[in-house]
């Protein structure tokens, strides 16, 4: 096949078009094709490749996906790995549930879904302090679906154009998660950090507007919104040669989180207000601990996040402070607590490894004094267990067991309560 002929006056063998009616035309064995054949062929091809990845990702997610993973089922998985968190596991499970089941819906003819009832995309957002286990509840349920996952930061994100990250470089990244299947980035979860970082400083934009956090939220917006991004499949910025891919985000649920400093404040006052009236004192039920439970996307709009964006978030959720009892159980029960981590490990040594009760409280304390909530877990076990795991592999005999002690936590961890100390 060559672009032009010999032949001085080739005519189009699909549409007859001949000279001067085109304004390309390819040869090939025995017949030629116009740049117009050939843009409506592309098209047609384009359908069926649609059409054809629509019918593999409907043997996936199609008719019977969501009735594998009912609301419970999924609460149960997350159960084996997010400690506590009720509330939002069960928001979570429901909204996940029925986001697909919206996308199966995409899945009927067009007939049928003509007379369905149109689900809308329910983007959940998740209010609670850093390190209370938002991620992990994103990235748990993307693991049950084996969908592909990918998080963001939203303070790193700028405007199309700054320096920084674009908006849309999200979904590249979910596209790497995917493999390059444009499918199946089209089905994935994107969790947005930090989503509160980018609010603007106020309820009033015409007094304090701040630019760059509300473009930041226009362009996730669009995402949110569903549209076609046109990514760079390799990341990074675009740059004009290079091949783009188009995604449509529109079934992708996007989760984003945030700790929302001084939002308890504005719930509060709103829910004073409203009791005003009743003489009472309080609105809120007794034994409420946890007053961002009460939130509205009233609080989050007054708290500088866009209404459009908020229209966008429609389930809101809140993850609760990570009590000594939760950090205690952190530390032991999910599928993959540190400490059975560090006991699976050394097992392959032959040495039984085993936990003091006292012990795990005095992790539990130091994590509490660094503030770090269970991110500080991490890094106190390290601190126990270096040199241990060093050193044990190697003795001559290996012990058959070890217990780690409250003595030799207190031990090794001096340094997390002198920096503990000084940050105070
Ligand atoms: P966030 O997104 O709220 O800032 P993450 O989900 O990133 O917090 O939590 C940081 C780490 O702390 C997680 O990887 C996990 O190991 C641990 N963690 C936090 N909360 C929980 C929880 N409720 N249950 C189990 N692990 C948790």
């Amino acid at each position: 096949m060559s672009p032009r002929t010999k032949n001085p006056d080739p005519i189009c063998s699909f549409c007859g078009a001949g000279p001067g009616q085109y304004d390309f035309i390819v040869s090939g064995e025995g017949g030629f094709i116009c740049g117009s054949c050939i843009e409506k062929a592309s098209f047609m091809l384009e359908e069926f490749r649609g059409r054809k990845a629509r019918s593999d990702l409907s043997k996936r997610y199609g008719k019977d996906f969501w009735t594998r993973y009912k609301p419970e089922h999924i609460k149960r998985y997350l159960d084996q790995y997010v400690v506590g968190q009720e509330e939002a596991k069960k928001v979570l499970s429901v909204a996940v549930y029925n986001h697909y089941k919206r996308i199966s819906q995409t899945f009927a003819s067009s007939r049928q879904a003509e007379m369905e009832v149109e689900i809308e995309k329910s983007n959940i957002i998740i209010v609670g302090e850093t390190g209370t286990g938002k991620t992990l509840l994103a990235r748990t349920v993307a693991r049950l679906l084996d969908v592909p996952f990918a998080m963001a930061d939203a303070t790193v994100l700028t405007e199309a154009g700054y320096v920084g990250e674009d908006v849309e470089s999200i979904i590249a990244r979910l596209l790497q998660a995917a493999d390059y299947d444009v499918s199946r980035a089209e089905r994935g979860i994107v969790f947005i950090d930090e989503i509160d970082k980018i609010a603007r400083k106020g309820d009033n934009p015409s007094i304090t507007r701040d630019v760059s956090g509300e473009g930041v939220q226009q362009g996730l917006l669009k995402l949110l919104e569903g549209s076609v991004v046109h990514v760079a499949p390799q990341g990074g910025r675009k740059h004009p040669e290079q091949r783009l891919v188009p995604v449509n985000t529109e079934n992708i649920l996007f989760i984003c989180g945030g700790a929302f400093e001084g939002l308890d404040k504005i719930v509060a006052s709103r829910l004073e207000q409203q009791t005003i009236g009743f003489r009472r004192v309080s609105a809120l039920p007794p034994h409420t601990t946890n007053i961002l439970s009460f939130t509205t996307a009233a609080d989050l709009k007054k708290f500088g996040m866009i209404p459009e964006l908020l229209g966008r978030l429609p389930i809101i959720t809140y993850t609760e402070p990570l009590t000594r009892d939760i950090l205690r159980r952190i530390l032991t029960e999910p599928h993959n607590a540190l400490t059975k981590q560090y006991i699976a490990l050394l097992r392959m040594d032959g040495i039984e490894l085993r936990f003091e009760e006292e012990a795990l409280d005095a992790i539990v304390q130091v994590a509490l004094d660094i503030k770090l909530g269970a991110r500080g877990l991490r890094s106190i076990m390290e601190a126990v267990m270096n040199d241990l795991m060093f050193e044990l592999p190697s003795q001559n005999p290996k012990p058959k067991e070890v217990v780690i002690t409250a003595e030799y936590v207190n031990q090794r961890v001096e340094r997390f309560r002198r920096g503990s100390r000084q940050a105070a």
